[in-house]
């Protein structure tokens, strides 16, 4: 696989270290996901941080909302380490951060990174004390913050002070121009705030998050050019179903396309129930598919069309991507690198020779036929036909076979 073809370079940022995974100063883009259940919950939060984590997620954060939250992440931790999930735990605080840090002090030395905002922190001459309380609780118990600014909860001093500056001035911005500015001046002017107090640059991630693709790219390409502080990356409430993840990978394509973004979390609304590891996942393909990170061998596999009339190609792709998907926990620790590996299962002879050469192997599926005769490609090279009722099973073999050599 060519690895990131067309990324521009990464935007150099400070890297900081969270828990044992570092974020930015040119590490590799971390995957990152926050829990759903009720933190106070232990058992329910445990069983969701280490699912997210076994999905691939790098870091997990939880809500730290009240008293009984707060009490509960020791006890989270605890029982996250006796099953033996590693995975750095991040707070996320938002009005009374400042006093559950200093309430559960050892809420304030399980957690590995807290999540301020700079926007609800706390309210006009209480804003300036409370933050640095939460910042003095990460340098008394050495964690990261993340200063993330949200476009719902956007610090109104701030932007009604740009507001009043715009109008008065003799070439005023556009509104939504001034909320841009409102949101990088909220992280940068908070992340310098931080640093005066006494933290550390390489102890600080910045996250300017809004739910629109266009102002997402706009934010995040006004922040990388005004500050080097590693930029956690994702657009807020994205939404449901497809349209979720088209807007996150939309956004989130186009700035990491720049070189910007240290760590990314998609944010999708799940069904009432549904896996809430989707989210990795989609995080995972957006940086594979992009040629930034590889996770899990990918399938290409072509929509099929009026020359596919037998069902045979769409069956044997989704039946080498449950397997694959199904082998990998294995496969990771015998055949290392096994992730970068491409496979094509195409539907007939239009495209599917030229795109199983591409890949690292391939097979081309005739379109009809209850007895196909498939040409299979390895690196680049017809090896072998394959023909008869056991195509699928004789290509799987070839696919195991190719991974063990
Ligand atoms: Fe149709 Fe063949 Fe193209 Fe697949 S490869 S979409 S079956 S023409």
């Amino acid at each position: 696989m060519i690895q990131g073809f067309g990324v521009k370079t990464r935007q150099r940022t400070v890297g900081v270290k969270v828990g044992s995974v570092q974020v930015g100063g040119g590490a590799p883009i971390v995957v990152q996901s926050m829990t759903n259940t009720d933190t106070a919950d232990v058992e329910a939060t445990v069983r969701q941080v280490a699912a997210l984590a076994r999905a691939g997620s790098e870091l997990v954060r939880i809500t730290v909302d009240r008293d009984e939250s707060a009490a509960a992440v020791p006890h989270i931790r605890d029982r996250l380490a006796r099953m033996r999930v590693e995975v750095p735990l991040v707070g996320d605080f938002h009005y009374i951060g400042h006093k559950l840090l200093a309430d559960h002090p050892a809420c304030a030395e399980a957690l590995d990174k807290y999540r301020i905002n700079p926007g609800n922190v706390g309210f006009k001459d209480k804003k300036d004390r409370q933050f640095a309380m939460i910042v003095e609780k990460a340098i008394e118990h050495g964690k990261a913050v993340r200063i993330g600014a949200n476009w719902g909860s956007l610090d109104q001093e701030l932007l009604t002070h740009l507001m009043d500056e715009n109008a008065k001035s003799a070439a005023p911005l556009e509104a939504r121009a001034v909320m841009h500015e409102a949101m990088v001046q909220s992280c940068v002017l908070s992340a310098r705030r931080a640093e005066e107090i006494g933290l550390a640059k390489d102890r600080i991630i910045l996250s300017a998050k809004v739910s629109a693709v266009q102002d997402l790219i706009s934010v995040y390409r006004m922040l990388a050019l005004r500050a080097d502080y590693a930029l956690h990356l994702g657009l807020t409430e994205a939404g449901m179903g497809s349209k979720g993840i088209v807007a996150s990978s939309a956004a989130l394509g186009v700035v990491l396309q720049d070189g910007i973004g240290d760590t990314v979390r998609v944010s999708l609304t799940p069904e009432p129930n549904g896996d809430r590891t989707l989210e990795v996942k989609v995080a995972q393909e957006i940086l594979q598919t992009m040629g930034i990170r590889t996770f899990v061998p990918l399938v290409a596999a072509c929509p099929g069309c009026g020359r596919t009339t037998s069902t045979l190609f769409q069956e044997l792709a989704q039946d080498i991507q449950g397997f694959i998907h199904a082998s990998m926990p294995e496969w990771k620790t015998r055949y290392p690198g096994v992730e970068a590996l491409n496979v094509a299962v195409m539907g007939c002879i239009v495209n599917g020779p030229g795109e199983s050469k591409h890949a690292d192997i391939g097979i081309s599926l005739p379109g009809t036929g209850e007895n196909p005769a498939a040409p299979v490609f390895v690196d680049g090279h017809k090896v072998t036909t394959l023909r008869g009722p056991t195509v699928a099973a004789d290509f799987k073999a070839m696919v195991i076979d190719y991974i063990e050599k």
